[in-house]
């Protein structure tokens, strides 16, 4: 895959699944912008891995969840630039609980964050892919979301939503030549997942039929691959990546 001369905006990218998309576009020859919430040094950790890769790079604090956040990520990632072919909405938080106990507040947090950032982050970029007539935008739902999780209603609910955005956004940009595509990540480790208990992670592990968590390079080249000239043809899709999990 070459995505030399390309530019993207990956978001959460400090950490996990993020930091390694950013940094499987910059190997592929991308420009890339990674956005984070809170842990800088993180993303400049992210940022010197891209730079290594000899692209052009841009670190931005920027809520995800916060319009006028997302307007002035995207404006300085476009003077940056100078255009975004790239956009991949992989910010994403859990507050778990059992559906009777969830507070209003953890619900709309995690729906604000996951479901309303990337609809903000894919509304304002796709204006600047339309007068383009090009782009590619991936963004990352959860096995979580196809099938649902005891102590997840909040996060399941993001997630199926944005399976829901992605189909319908791709209806509405296929004909400018812009593609939507999710990827369906199943259990990876990062610390979105370190957290969860020992036994939980083991009834989790059986039920994976490739016997082993996910890394957060097997989802970045998923990413990397539809974020490429070669999926040209691939929209509205849910790429599942969770060794076979779902099957
Ligand atoms: P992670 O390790 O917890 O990293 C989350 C990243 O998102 C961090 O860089 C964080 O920024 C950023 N972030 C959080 N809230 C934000 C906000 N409001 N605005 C901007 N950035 C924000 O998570 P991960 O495991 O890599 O997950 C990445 C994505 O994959 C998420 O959408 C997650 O739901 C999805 N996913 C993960 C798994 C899994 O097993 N790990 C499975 C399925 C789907 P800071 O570093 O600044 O805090």
């Amino acid at each position: 895959m070459n995505l030399t001369g390309r530019s993207a905006l990956v978001t959460g990218a400090g950490r996990g699944i993020g930091r390694a998309i950013a940094v499987a576009l910059a190997k592929a020859g991308a420009d890339v912008a990674i956005n984070y919430a809170g842990n800088e040094a993180a993303a400049k950790e992210t940022e010197t891995l891209c730079a290594e890769c000899g692209v052009k790079t841009l670190v931005i604090k920027a809520d995800v969840s916060n319009a006028e956040d997302c307007r002035a990520m995207i404006d300085q990632v476009k003077d940056t630039f100078g255009k975004i072919d790239i956009l991949v909405n992989n910010a994403g938080i859990t507050k778990d609980k059992l559906m009777i106990g969830m507070s209003e507040a953890d619900f709309m947090d995690v729906i604000n964050t996951n479901l309303k950032g990337s609809f903000l982050c894919m509304q304002m970029v796709s204006k600047l892919m339309i007068k383009q007539r090009y782009g590619r935008i991936i963004n990352l739902s959860s096995v979580v979301g196809l099938h649902g999780n005891a102590g997840q209603v909040n996060y399941a609910a993001s997630k199926a939503g944005v399976i829901g955005m992605t189909k319908s956004a791709a209806k509405e940009l296929a004909s400018r030549n812009i593609t939507v595509n999710a990827v369906a990540p199943g259990m990876i480790d990062t610390d979105m997942t370190a957290v969860i208990s020992d036994k939980a992670k083991e009834a989790m592990l059986s039920s994976i039929p490739a016997g082993r968590a996910g890394k957060p390079e097997d989802v970045a080249n998923v990413v990397a691959f539809l974020a490429s000239e070669e999926a040209a043809y691939m929209t509205g899709q849910v790429v599942s990546v969770d060794g076979g999990m779902g099957v």
